[in-house]
């Protein structure tokens, strides 16, 4: 069978990286997509140097050519993408009586923007490929959460959006889930640590505490969870959101 090429978009560093790696070793070829080329080098080298597939795209997911510009340089360098991890994310947490309008906007543009735009550049592919998967990075903030306004609101849209595109895309082959993580350790949570005050240590402890698993999740929690979703076998799963909490939520 030819080799398939996924997306990854944010994988540079925490669950992005994880998963591209991930989806390497799976036998995809993947581009790895974040705002900085420079920064996607040490994602990159580790695939190849597992001997995997992989290429380095700068692009900010939140704008229309420069998501056309890195989808059709995938394409041509790589092959066309037929899997798609929308998981470039931003935190602008606030209380919402200090929320700003660009707080909002932010994060609204990089996660729901940003999945529709992607999605809208690879979905060509899928269809004439007949075959494909998306998956959207939701969360469990999506059920609501103090300090997350914004956050919480484009997780949230970002499960509809994923139920749509299950719908519309479906009769061509393409499934379409979201993961909803927990608390993972990444760079992201380290930044909530600080906002909140608390020690990385500290507020891992808290988090830990509220866990069934009794442990904090790692990268390759959602990894494994991503290569589910991408597998051949997996056809016939589409639509859902998958909780990776090391819990149940509702
Ligand atoms: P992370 O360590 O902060 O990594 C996010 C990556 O996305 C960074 O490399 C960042 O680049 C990139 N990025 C930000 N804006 C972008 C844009 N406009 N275009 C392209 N790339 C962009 O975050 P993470 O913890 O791995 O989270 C990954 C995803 O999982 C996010 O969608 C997040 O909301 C979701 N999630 C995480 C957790 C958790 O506990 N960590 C829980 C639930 C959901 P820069 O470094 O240049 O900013």
């Amino acid at each position: 069978m030819p080799q398939k090429t996924a997306i990854v978009t944010g994988a540079a560093r925490g669950i992005g990286a994880a998963t591209a790696k991930r989806l390497a070793q799976d036998g995809f070829a993947v581009a790895v997509i974040d705002l900085d080329e420079q920064a996607c080098s040490e994602t990159v080298s580790a695939i190849e140097s597992a001997g995997g597939k992989a290429l380095a795209v700068g692009a900010d997911v939140s704008d229309s050519d420069q998501v056309t510009a890195a989808v059709e340089r995938v394409a041509a360098e790589l092959g066309d993408p037929v899997a798609l991890v929308n998981n470039a994310g931003v935190l602008r947490d606030n209380m919402l009586f200090k929320m700003s309008d660009s707080d909002w906007d932010t994060v609204m543009s990089v996660h729901l923007r940003g999945a529709f735009l992607m999605s809208r550049a690879t979905q060509k592919y899928m269809v004439e490929a007949k075959w494909g998967r998306i998956v959207n990075l939701s969360s469990t903030s999506a059920l609501g959460n103090r300090g997350q306004a914004n956050y919480s609101t484009a997780k949230a849209g970002l499960q509809g959006l994923t139920k749509t595109l299950a719908i519309e895309l479906g009769k061509f082959g393409v499934t379409a889930n979201a993961i909803a993580p927990g608390f993972i350790a990444t760079d992201m949570t380290k930044a909530t640590a600080e906002r909140v005050g608390a020690s990385f240590e500290d507020f891992s402890k808290a988090a830990v505490s509220t866990i069934p698993v009794a442990r904090a999740g790692e990268p390759d929690d959602i990894a494994n969870a991503a290569s589910f979703f991408l597998d051949e076998r997996s056809g016939f799963v589409s639509g859902q959101v998958l909780y990776v909490a090391g819990g149940p939520r509702d």
